[in-house]
């Protein structure tokens, strides 16, 4: 069985999320997709409201499609989240999957930043998507990290949790840039300062 794990801080998630994920699943025949919220990401600022939340957002994006999953293990153990630490955990658990993470475009450019890159590439193969602005190729990487990753291109969304944060603390809208179920959620929970 093949399995994409689709990782990120998530705060929130996105349609770039969705579209991402989605192009992922197709073009490489994955059987189910696992979103997986990290809790502190090593590299990035720490997320703006809470993994309980993040983890919401996420149940409801994802909620009307059946090879969409969440994987809340990151957020559970806590600390700073480490993706070599969650896959040797899911190999262990999961040894018959074969496992792809699914990554933009800006992440692929990152790789040789990551812990444990090596090992990790030796484990999986990573799926690199488009993201605008942002070149889609594997030049700079040097070639036994390049040999683990394959590229896919995708609609390109100029959408970022970033731009969603901001949008939201200026009183802009951020409907239809989200999911609608994870926009009702926001709403309803208050959260990234947007009011009712
Ligand atoms: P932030 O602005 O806070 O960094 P983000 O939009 O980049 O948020 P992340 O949670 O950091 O979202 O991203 C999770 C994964 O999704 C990363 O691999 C990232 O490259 C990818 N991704 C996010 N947005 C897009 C997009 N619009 N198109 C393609 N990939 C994306
Ligand atoms: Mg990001």
């Amino acid at each position: 069985m093949k399995v994409g794990i689709m990782g990120g801080t998530f705060d929130p998630i996105h349609n770039g999320h969705m579209v991402a994920a989605e192009t992922a699943r197709d073009a490489f025949g994955l059987e189910e997709i696992w979103f997986m919220p990290s809790h502190i990401p090593p590299h990035k600022h720490a997320a703006g409201v809470s993994g309980e939340d993040r983890l919401a957002l996420v149940r409801e994006a994802i909620r009307n499609n059946s090879a969409f999953r969440i994987l809340d293990w990151e957020i559970v153990r806590g600390g700073v989240s480490y993706t070599i630490d969650t896959i040797r955990m899911l190999q262990e658990r999961y040894p018959e999957v074969e496992f792809y993470f699914i990554i933009g475009a800006d992440m692929v450019q990152y790789l040789p930043k990551w812990k444990d890159i090596d090992e990790l590439a030796r484990r999986l193969t990573f799926i690199g998507l488009s993201r605008p602005g942002i070149p889609l190729d594997l030049g700079a990487l040097p070639s036994h990290i390049a040999a683990s990753v394959r590229l896919a291109e995708m609609p390109e969304i100029g959408i970022s949790s970033t731009l969603i944060r901001e949008r939201a603390a200026s009183g802009r809208s951020i409907r239809y840039l989200v999911p609608e179920a994870v926009y009702d959620y926001v709403v309803r929970s208050e959260l990234y300062g947007v009011q009712p």
